[in-house]
């Protein structure tokens, strides 16, 4: 016997035919004798619908009842995802993230889990119930809902399969594992079978949607077992309840994968922009004057590159943020004028930042070299670079976005299996 978590995300649960194979995936793990939690995400496409309401009925929308409305996508799956395991015999129960508690801290629309209390959960795993648990929500420390950002219901199932201190965390999805690149947008991109932590989070990071980042946060310090695999296989064919078994990936630990390849994988995040501040003063203190008020507004600020100045006096500084955020951040650098000294501020929307992941390029040089020669010989110009020991992030147009993605998925071999 084991105890495990499994995941079903919106497309799995999209409606009531997809909710009952659910159910027997369910049904498979509990007959085998397993302690089974599931986390259930909203229908596909309902938070998308919630949020829109909620900017309908206010742009500049209190995040408090924000959460309130997009929380709700997930109470309804949860509670009919219990009535379809109930109707196949199954002792199960619908779970709110504030009646467990999944107590966060404040940042609503955002929040972070601080702790869970597992302890009701686990009495009645003793009893046989199955939990049915509403994904992406919690209880604020002001007794409020709160979500926990965009794609949140992965970080609900493994902090709840550490908390419970579960065998392991299965994350149903509508791909069959992580693969090299989004195969959605690169057909000849390849399962991996393995893939470490800190690769998955650099995938992530960048724009992998497959996982949220703060779930494999999660799963690497707490060392949670966690394998992607998909909900659209029958569930009841023979081997899909033997772990590892079923096609999808193992987000594990570095020295559990024995051939490490340069390159893991290709990732892209869309909607970026670029703002440049010209002819600012070359001294002392000025960074701390552009990016501090722009963390205090909360405005993620990524790639920087800072030009040497021709006279010692004056430099240029770019960097981007998220598309979203343009007209704060000018907003935000105009009131600051003053105390940084520019002469004018340009900007560019609609950039994607494509990446190269791989922990082998620790060890190799060159990777970058290759990005850039394949880059150029497609034609496509290159904005900004940042690298760190275990990624390469370019910035171009977004125009280019498919091209480049494919351009380097295939320069780095990723291609051929
Ligand atoms: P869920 O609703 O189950 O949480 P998501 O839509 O959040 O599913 O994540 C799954 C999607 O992630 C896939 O459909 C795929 O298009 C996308 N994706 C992006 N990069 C990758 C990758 N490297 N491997 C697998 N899927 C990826
Ligand atoms: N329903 C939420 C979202 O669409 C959370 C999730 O699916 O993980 O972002
Ligand atoms: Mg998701």
């Amino acid at each position: 016997m084991a105890r495990i978590v499994m995941k079903f995300g919106g497309t799995s649960v999209a409606d009531m035919d997809r909710i009952r194979n659910v159910a027997r995936h369910v049904k498979r793990e509990v007959d085998a004798g397993h302690e089974v939690a599931v986390v259930v995400s909203a229908m596909s496409g309902k938070t998308n619908e919630l949020v829109a309401w909620t900017r309908d009925a206010s742009p500049m929308h209190d995040a408090r009842e924000y959460d309130a409305v997009v929380a709700s996508g997930e109470q309804v799956t949860s509670g009919l995802l219990a009535l379809a395991l109930q109707n196949i015999g199954i002792n199960a129960r619908s779970w709110q993230g504030w009646q467990i508690p999944i107590k966060t801290d404040n940042a609503h629309g955002a929040a972070r889990i601080l702790e869970i209390d597992g302890s009701e959960l686990i009495r009645r795993f003793g009893e046989g119930q199955v939990a049915v648990v509403a994904g992406f929500q919690g209880l604020g420390p002001d007794n409020r809902i709160a979500t926990l950002g965009r794609g949140g219901s992965d970080t609900s199932a493994v902090a709840i399969a550490a908390a419970i201190k579960a065998d392991r965390c299965d994350i149903y999805t509508d791909v069959d594992g992580v693969y090299t690149t989004d195969p959605r947008i690169e057909p000849k991109a390849k399962r991996l079978k393995k893939i470490a932590f800190e690769e998955m989070l650099e995938m992530a990071s960048l724009g992998a949607k497959v996982l949220q980042v703060r779930s494999v946060e999660l799963a690497m310090v707490f060392k949670v077992r966690t394998f992607v695999r998909s909900s659209f296989e029958d569930p009841d064919a023979p081997g899909m309840g033997d772990f590892l078994n079923p096609p999808g990936t193992l987000i594990c630990d570095e020295e559990e994968i024995l051939e490490q390849e340069v390159v893991t994988g290709i990732a892209y995040a869309k909607d970026e922009a670029q703002i440049s501040l010209r002819r600012l003063a070359d001294r002392p203190g000025v960074s701390a004057a552009i990016f501090g008020p722009l963390a205090e507004a909360h405005i993620n600020v990524d790639m920087i590159v800072q030009n040497i100045s021709e006279d010692g006096s004056k430099t240029d500084m770019t960097f981007t943020v998220p598309s979203g955020d343009v007209d704060k951040a000018l907003k935000v650098l105009n009131d600051q004028k003053d105390k940084v000294g520019f002469d004018v501020i340009q900007n560019e929307s609609g950039l994607v930042k494509v990446s190269v992941i791989g922990i082998g390029m620790r060890s190799h040089a060159g990777v970058a070299a290759s990005a850039f020669k394949a880059l150029a010989e497609k034609g496509i110009n290159i904005k900004a670079i940042t690298t760190s020991e275990i990624k390469i992030s370019i910035l171009i147009d977004g125009a280019y976005a498919e091209l480049a993605v494919r351009t380097l998925h295939s320069v780095y071999g990723l291609d051929k299996s």
